[in-house]
């Protein structure tokens, strides 16, 4: 047997996970890239099983295999009855099961390594951000899914976090420095960092977690990391490092997208800006268009763009969506899709949709693209989309969106909002762009009323 076959193995691993990384950045290849990570990571696990080193009792066997079946099982079941806009919980719900690995490789490892500083510290970092990664993720997920709507703000939070965060890392240089040999310091460590993940994530709100979920990803692969350094096991070293620095530079896109420095999110300033939750508080009279007018004036449209959010994703619209695009097209209107980079609940999000219907990937425009192009478009089709084209998110400093980047749809001819009810989107505030004298709105659930509009069209030939 090659004694440098687990070696191999960790290298091919590494590779792939790095290529179908490279791969998901663009919807024709994300699908493989995912199936050769997937790939990578299923020799790895099966490789350090068969070619490990050292002994192994048959009871440590038995369970690493149950829980390896265990895994797969509730995995597999999990994302396969997921629907697509439930997406982003499941994706906290997992790396916070990421986060949890990695503190409770921390606790198991520390009484084998009291000898050892460099490991101890290694052991408390990967504990301590895995711990955090955990709660915090947990904190995500309840928010996503609606559990816990409103930001919760501690009196003096920002300082009281911070003061925390400080005592974590204070602690943990005092256990490595100490020697100890006393476990309850671990758990200690263990628990403060818990309560710090919590403290971390609720006071933020309204329509900041998109950042939030990428960093807490980002704090799971440094976690893993920690572990991969530990064991001196490569492909774990790799794996945490390539999730480490991909969710640091999500984030850093993220925060770029909704405006926010990102010292704010680490030393838990985040959201400061966004403490009125509610905004203005817009009245007025609203306009409403009928499928069969908004044909017509679409059919005699030269550029028409479409904004999709989330409510095209809830509606599962995609498909028609793209029919639309299609018959628009045939009769010479120019019709494109705006982007926004928070639009739906995932990094993303309409992308993903847009091409499960096969859009093409060049009709899709990034904001900072298509913003300039507005002004020359007659009907912009804004198709369950709601905080990503809050004109407050310019024009009022009390708003919860307050310095986000939107689409400028209101400098369009017309523009003409699909939704159901007058209700608000996910940062829980009015849009005055409803109200505006250029604004009509098509009520209805997307895909019912898209799919009218398509037969509207159909009828004018
Ligand atoms: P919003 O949540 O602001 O608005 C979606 C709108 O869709 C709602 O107002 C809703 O109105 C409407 N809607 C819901 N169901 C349907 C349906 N079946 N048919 C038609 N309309 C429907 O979505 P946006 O995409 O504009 O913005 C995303 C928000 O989510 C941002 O605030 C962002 O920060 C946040 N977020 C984004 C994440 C990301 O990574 N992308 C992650 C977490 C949060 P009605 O009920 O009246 O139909």
């Amino acid at each position: 047997m090659n004694p440098y076959i687990l070696d191999i193995i960790y290298l091919v691993a590494s590779v792939t996970f790095v290529i179908g990384l490279k791969m998901l950045s663009g919807p024709k290849t994300a699908r493989n890239g995912n199936l050769l990570a997937a790939f990578g990571m299923t020799a790895a696990i099966a490789g350090t099983i068969i070619f490990h080193k050292g002994e192994v009792s048959g009871t440590v066997y038995g369970l690493i295999f149950g829980a390896i079946a265990l895994g797969t099982v509730v995995g597999w079941l999990t994302a396969k009855r997921v629907q697509m806009t439930k997406m982003p919980e499941l994706v906290s719900l997992f790396n916070g099961m990421g986060g949890a690995c990695a503190a409770l490789i921390g606790l198991v490892e520390f009484h084998h390594n009291v000898n050892n500083p460099t490991n101890i510290a290694v052991i408390l970092a990967g504990m301590a951000i895995g711990s955090i990664s955990f709660s915090g993720s947990m904190i995500a997920w309840a928010k996503l899914n609606g559990s816990l709507r409103k930001a919760i703000r501690l009196p003096k939070y920002n300082i009281l976090n911070t003061l925390i965060l400080i005592g974590i890392t204070a602690y943990a240089v005092f256990i490595v420095a100490s020697g100890t040999h006393d476990q309850m310091h671990v758990y200690l460590l263990f628990a403060l960092s818990l309560v710090y993940g919590v403290l971390f994530v609720i006071p933020i709100g309204g329509a900041d977690m998109p950042v939030v979920i990428s960093l807490l990803n980002s704090f799971t692969g440094l976690a893993a990391a920690f572990g991969g350094f530990l064991y001196g096991n490569q492909v774990m070293l790799t794996g945490g490092i390539l999730v480490g620095s991909a969710g640091t530079l999500l984030t850093l896109v993220m925060c770029k997208a909704m405006n926010r420095p990102l010292k704010n999110v680490i030393f838990g300033a985040f959201g400061e800006g966004a403490v009125a939750e509610g905004g203005s508080d817009s009245q007025g009279t609203i306009k409403e268009v009928s499928p069969s007018d908004l044909a017509v004036q679409m059919n005699y449209s030269n550029k028409v763009i479409i904004v999709p959010g989330y409510g095209l994703a809830v509606a599962q619209a995609q498909h028609v969506v793209n029919e639309l695009e299609k018959l628009l097209e045939e009769r010479g209107v120019e019709v494109s899709y705006a982007i926004h980079p928070v639009a739906g609940r995932m990094p993303g999000h309409m992308n993903v949709l847009l091409a499960e219907s096969n859009v093409e990937y060049d009709k899709l425009k990034e904001m900072e693209d298509v913003n300039p192009e507005f002004n020359q478009t007659d009907v912009v089709l804004v198709v369950g989309a709601n905080d990503v084209v809050n004109p407050a998110a310019k024009t009022d400093p009390s708003s919860p969106i307050y310095g986000m980047p939107i689409l400028e749809v209101e400098n369009a001819k017309t523009v003409v909002v699909n939704k159901r009810s007058m209700n608000a989107g996910y940062a829980g505030i009015q849009n005055e762009l409803f109200f505006r004298d250029k604004t009509s709105m098509l009520f209805g659930d997307a895909k019912k009323v898209l799919s009218e509009l398509v037969t509207e069209l159909k009828n004018l030939d």
